[in-house]
Formats: C-alpha cells, structure tokens, sequence
C-alpha cells in the first residue's frame, strides 16, 4: 500500500494519496529556499506571534486532530488529544525561550570582542514515524522555525492526513507558505531530497534501518542529521522501591499509545524479593485494561497501527516462545478485524536469546529476576539500544550507582520516561544522536558561529 489513510480498527481504506512528482517535489524545494532567504531575515517576535497563533489552532480544535489520529494509527482518542495539546504546549515553549536560547555569548578572549552567534542554515527535512503522528513533528517543528529555518517534512506513509493538518495548522498561524511544506511522498524518494543542494540537514525519527540509509545519503554530502531512533528501555525495579507507585507506573510506561512508544518500559528488570509480587500484580493490572475502538473513551488499548506490525509483534512473540519464553497473559492476536493485540506478558525469557535483544513494539513486556543491582545494571546496558531507563529505588546510593552506570540518553528515578520541553531528549548507542527539545535541541539545526574582532 503507497500513502494512504487505513483504520486500523477496521481494515477500512479510507483514502489514498498520490506520491509528489519530481516536477512538484522540485516546486517545492524552489519555494522552500526561497522562502528560506526572506523567513531568515524574520524577527523572533514575528516568529514567535506565528507559533504562539499555531499552539491557540492546536488547542482550540484539539478534538479534530486528535481524530485524524485516531482514525489513522489507532492511539486511544483520549491520549490523542492530550498529544494536540503537548504539541501547543511546546510550541508556546520555543515561543518563548528561543531567543534567549539564540542570544550571543560574549566570551572574553585578547580580542576586542569576541563572541558565539546562532544563524539559520535553511531546509531542513524531518522523516517521521506515526506512533505520536502530531507530537513527533511539532518537537522538530517548533525550534526549527524559531531558529529561522524552514521545514520539509516527510511523514509516514500511514498517516498522509496528519501531514496534511498539520502543514495547514501552521499556514493558517500565518507562517508563509514556503516556511513548512508536507512532501507526500515514499521512502524511496527520500534520498534524492537529502541529496539536493538546497536541503542544509536531516531529522530522523523511525527504525534503525531507516535511519542509517538516511544517515548514510546524508553523510555522502556532509550534511547535519539527527537520528531518533529504536529502543528497549529498561524498567529496574529494586527491593526498597514503592511497588504500588512502580506497578502502577509499569502499566502506563508499557501500554502508552497501544504499546508502539521508542521510550515505553519494554523490560521490566525486578529483584528476587519483591519479583513475585511484581509479576503477580502486573498481571492483574494488565488484564483489567480494555482493548478495543480507540474513539471510545474508556478504551485503554486501541488496534497496532498497521497490520505489517501486528504480524511482525506476532512472529517475534512466537520466536521468545520458541526460545523458551512462558506467556503470563496474552501471546497471540485476538483475530477478527483490525489489528488488535492483547496486553501480554512474557517471562523466563533467556538473557543470552536474540529476543531479549529486541524491540518490541506492542503491548507486550518482558519480565527479567534479577539476584541484585548488578545484575539488574548489567541486562539494562545488554541490548545495542540506548534510549531511556527508569528505575525504582528509595536508596540514595543504588539511585546514584543507576544514574551513573545505565548507557542510556535518560534516566528516570522513580518515574516512567517521558519527553518533556524544558529537558533534551535522545538516545545514544543504537537509539540514534543528538538532541531535540530544550535548548540542545534547538542548537541542532544552526550555525554556531564564532566571532572575534581585534
Ligand atoms: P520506519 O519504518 O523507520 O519509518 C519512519 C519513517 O522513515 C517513515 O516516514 C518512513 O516512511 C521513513 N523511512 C522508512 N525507510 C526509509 C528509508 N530507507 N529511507 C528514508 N526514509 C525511510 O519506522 P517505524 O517502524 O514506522 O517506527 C517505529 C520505530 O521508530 C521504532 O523502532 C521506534 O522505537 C522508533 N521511534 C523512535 C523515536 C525516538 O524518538 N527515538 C520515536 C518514535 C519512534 P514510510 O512510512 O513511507 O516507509
């Protein structure tokens, strides 16, 4: 299937769309520099005015967008539109900081003055995934548009009319239309634009496969990228940890947006003597939630946004089980229509197995004994990933060993990971470089320009 709108909840082909031409992907690449040389000259205040207009769009129609979501990759109505409203809360965040973020730095050096100075380097394309369709692009949206750059985006396949609103969104802001433009268009034409003169850098958030080749194009032509990509974060579970607060927060950090989150808890890496405990209660807590439409409102778990990924989570669970994994709960699709997976829960799982290695994106965790912090360290930092980790403990000294030793881009003490304006978000290892968000976000996409005047 080319770029096309399915609902994942029925099977449905709601729309298709036509892939950009290279006459009108070369229309667009024009406008975009074009663009880029009067957007540049902008003030922050104008840009600043546009963005905040965009977060009042976002807010004021959140529940129409939230169902563009829904109807597209499935994500529970409820959680989509707190997405909407993520998405105005951090374009109000640049909004407001990205001046300060892009003020010179005077530094004192035997000049007579010598300082750092941030300027736009022009296009920059973002290839994003549909987990979080409207989240994902506005985190590389906002800061990228404050800095005077403008913006290409490439959107998944699956989610053609999020693309499509979101674009929209920011010309009705009063953004000009050349400042950010969806590309409908397919992977494969992905290259060619990263090749083009007048795109300056890239942004990947996605797989590893998908992410190299990009990288890989980029690198051929020195330019700029920032890759966003997979993970199988840890969730270690130590004896002295508030186990109501961590298993409350094991369910949320696993089943958030139907399972398919880069930063969901996806190994949960509990010590011997509050294990049973753990997987016991886990287990209540995971067949009380409610699988179903995603447009209900007290639907906890909606269908996987594809039926490619329902099969792929499907082969993967039958491989753990061939290697030995036992199923607590769940373990297979619950079949009839849409693309509907069970909450489940794999344990005995062999550390050394290819599937301990994996990510698993779906509502499916895997539960690791572990005798001691050792231990518990040692599984967390086992996979090539490194994106998040959150770990339970009221001892100071475990919390401190633990922030210091999991390879990760964050560690989360008695919290669940989540991506947050005001702190940088990335991963490291196999889960990508560089930043978004924060103000190591927003230095990314510039040119760090050093000045000395004698
Ligand atoms: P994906 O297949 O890599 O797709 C992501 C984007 O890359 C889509 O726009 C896709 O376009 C495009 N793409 C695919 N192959 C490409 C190629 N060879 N060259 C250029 N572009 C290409 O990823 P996914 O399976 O949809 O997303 C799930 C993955 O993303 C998971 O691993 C998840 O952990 C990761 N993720 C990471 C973060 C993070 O912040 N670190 C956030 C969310 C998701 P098409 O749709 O047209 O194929």
């Amino acid at each position: 299937m080319g770029i096309a709108t399915i609902n994942p909840a029925t099977g449905e082909l709601i729309k298709t769309f036509e892939a950009l031409t290279e006459t009108e992907i070369e229309q667009k690449l024009s406008l975009a520099q074009q663009t880029f040389e009067q957007y540049r000259h902008t003030s922050f205040e104008q840009r600043s005015q546009w963005l905040t207009t965009a977060a009042q769009i976002l807010d004021a129609e959140k529940e129409a967008f939230g169902k563009i979501m829904t109807l597209e990759m499935g994500k529970p109505l409820k959680a989509a539109i707190a997405e909407v409203e993520k998405c105005a809360l951090v374009c109000r965040f640049y909004a407001d900081h990205a001046a300060k973020f892009l003020a010179e730095v005077p530094i004192p050096t035997d000049a007579s003055k010598s300082f750092v100075c941030y300027q736009p380097i022009g296009a920059v394309l973002a290839v994003m995934p549909w987990n979080f369709p409207f989240w994902q692009v506005f985190r590389f949206a906002a800061p990228a548009l404050m800095a005077g750059n403008v913006g290409l985006l490439k959107h998944a396949s699956n989610v053609p009319q999020s693309a499509l609103a979101i674009e929209d969104i920011l010309q009705r802001a009063g953004f000009p239309t050349g400042a950010f433009q969806t590309l409908l268009i397919g992977a494969n034409q992905v290259a060619a634009i990263v090749m083009d003169d007048r795109v300056r850098a890239a942004t990947l958030t996605g797989s590893e496969p998908a992410g190299a080749s990009l990288a890989a194009t980029a690198g051929k032509q020195i330019k700029k990228v920032v890759l966003e990509l997979g993970g199988s974060d840890p969730f270690i579970v130590l004896s002295s940890a508030d186990l109501e607060a961590a298993i409350a927060t094991a369910v949320t950090a696993r089943m958030i947006n139907n399972g398919q989150s880069c930063i969901a808890a996806k190994r949960f890496i509990v010590a011997d003597p509050i294990y049973d405990e753990f997987e016991t209660r886990l287990v209540e807590q995971y067949r009380a939630l409610k699988v179903g439409d995603p447009m209900l409102p007290d639907t906890d778990i909606g269908p996987l946004a594809t039926s490619g990924i329902l099969k792929d989570l499907d082969q993967q669970v039958q491989v753990a089980i061939q290697q030995g994994a036992r199923v607590l709960i769940g373990g297979k699709p619950l079949g009839g229509t849409g693309n509907f997976y069970p909450p489940t829960i794999l344990t005995a799982i062999p550390i050394d197995s290819s599937t301990a290695q994996d990510e698993l994106f779906g509502p499916v965790a895997m539960l690791f004994r572990v005798e001691n912090i050792d231990a518990a360290i040692q599984l967390a930092n086992s996979t090539p990933f490194g994106l998040g980790a959150s770990a339970w403990t009221t001892d100071e000294a475990e919390q401190t060993r633990l922030i210091l030793e999991i390879e990760a881009g964050s560690v989360f003490i008695n919290s669940m990971v989540k991506s947050d304006p005001r702190l940088p978000f990335g991963g490291t290892k196999r889960s990508g470089f560089g930043r978004e968000l924060s103000i190591q976000g927003i230095h990314e996409f510039v040119n760090i320009k050093t000045v000395w005047v004698r």
